[in-house]
């Protein structure tokens, strides 16, 4: 199904913020990198979970217990359909992307990982995917790697492959560039990294909202997002793990519900998933995240990319018209991002005057230091899209960006 400008009209409908004046400006949001707007049903599932189906979950004997924790354990079912989990059991409720990694940072350097192993990340990667390595290796005296990219934003694969060697302990890359919108071939990394017995963490924050994700099919060995760039709620986000993985990983917090049998002598685990849930879940969160990947499933994964795919090359396209600016990131595989400069002004002016006119972009380092050194810039601006952007939007905001450069060459 090809997403007209009706279909996306009544989608637009469905997102009530989209409909806030800014500066009494109708509200252009390009800021989807950072985070989603959350449409209606999410909005009322959040709401009627308060409402109808409130009280703490699992071994609850009391009827509205025993429906909440069947929210939040269809929620897990959902969740495993979407990523092509081959168990429920696989799918581990996190705070977020950041959380899921800092959970396998610690869990997975507690098992696998000592002194002089290594752990390869990429230089395009968030700070929440490079500093729980660092801890790790600080912790256990280990090296960190980093696969260097070509100057369109591409990785560099040879590279990639020379870094693996055996003290290799884990590979642990982003699908999608929340800054240069490159889309990694992790399917290629992972198989690479599997030659080498080497298993493979995904961070899929910047890929799960955009392009259809199976986790089966790349054989990732883990695949961690959040929800709150997927339409979903803040605060809730999904670790996937292959089962065998997971039963040989140690817990990451204790507490409650993560435990089989507790006494002060020795305490034992629970089985998967609750071994990795500590304490009280976030249960409507979950139930709000199931919401807005039936939402998103409706409309079609395949159908948003090759809109978004449009609207990206769009925006390029009339984005270049405009003199002395320049792209950051102009890999062949690109997601719904755009990041730039103008000549020699600050992204961060950009931005201000660009939200003077309602448009919300994102400028600065988007927790990207180190790609920002190797780029040798101090930041960016980041335009990024979602399937409820229209090419109008994008008129609008080219319009404003000629006329705010205009004011600050
Ligand atoms: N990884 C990537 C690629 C991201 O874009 C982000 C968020 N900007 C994160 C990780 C961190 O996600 P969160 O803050 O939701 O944990």
């Amino acid at each position: 199904m090809k997403l007209d400008s009706q279909i996306i009209q009544n989608i637009r409908a469905d997102f009530p913020i989209l409909e806030e004046k800014i500066y009494g400006k109708p509200l252009i949001y390009f800021d989807n990198g950072a985070t989603t707007q959350k449409p209606l049903c999410v909005l009322e599932k959040i709401e009627y979970a308060y409402k109808h189906l409130n009280a703490n979950i699992h071994r609850g004997v009391h009827y509205l217990s025993q429906k909440a924790t069947e929210a939040h354990e269809e929620a897990r079912s959902t969740i495993a359909g979407f990523l092509g989990a081959t168990k429920r059991e696989e799918i581990i409720f996190t705070r977020g992307t950041t959380e899921a990694i800092n959970l396998i940072a610690f869990s997975f350097g507690e098992a696998f990982c000592q002194e002089g192993d290594e752990i390869i990340v990429s230089v395009m990667e968030h700070h929440s995917n490079i500093v729980p390595w660092q801890m790790l290796c600080e912790r256990k005296k280990m090296q960190l790697r980093v696969v260097p990219m070509h100057e369109n934003g591409e990785l560099q694969i040879d590279a990639f492959r020379r870094l693996l060697n055996e003290k290799t302990k884990l590979v642990s890359v982003t699908h999608v560039s929340n800054v240069l919108g490159t889309v990694n071939p992790v399917d290629e990394m992972i198989r690479i990294s599997h030659e080498m017995n080497v298993p493979v963490l995904i961070d899929g924050a910047q890929a799960v909202p955009h392009i259809p994700v199976n986790v089966q099919e790349m054989d990732a060995d883990f695949y961690v997002f959040s929800g709150h760039k997927i339409y979903g709620p803040t605060g809730i986000g999904v670790l996937y793990g292959k089962e065998k993985w997971l039963n040989a990983l140690p817990p990451y917090q204790g507490g409650g519900e993560m435990i089989e049998k507790v006494s002060f002598e020795k305490t034992t685990y629970n089985v998967l998933p609750f071994k990795f849930e500590a304490g009280t879940p976030d249960y409507i969160g979950s139930t709000a995240l199931a919401e807005a990947l039936r939402y998103i499933s409706e409309i079609g994964l395949d159908n948003i990319a090759a809109y978004e795919h449009d609207l990206t090359a769009y925006a390029t396209e009339q984005l270049s018209a405009i003199e002395g600016i320049r792209f950051i990131g102009t890999a062949a595989e690109k997601s719904a991002v755009i990041s730039f400069l103008v000549g020699n002004i600050h992204p961060y002016d950009i931005g201000m005057l660009l939200d003077k006119l309602g448009i919300a972009v994102r400028t600065g380092h988007h927790c990207a230091q180190p790609l920002m050194d190797s780029l040798d810039i101090p930041g960016t601006v980041r335009a990024s899209f979602s399937f409820y952007n229209t090419k109008e939007e994008i008129d609008v905001f080219v319009a404003a960006l000629k006329r705010v450069v205009g004011m600050l060459s």
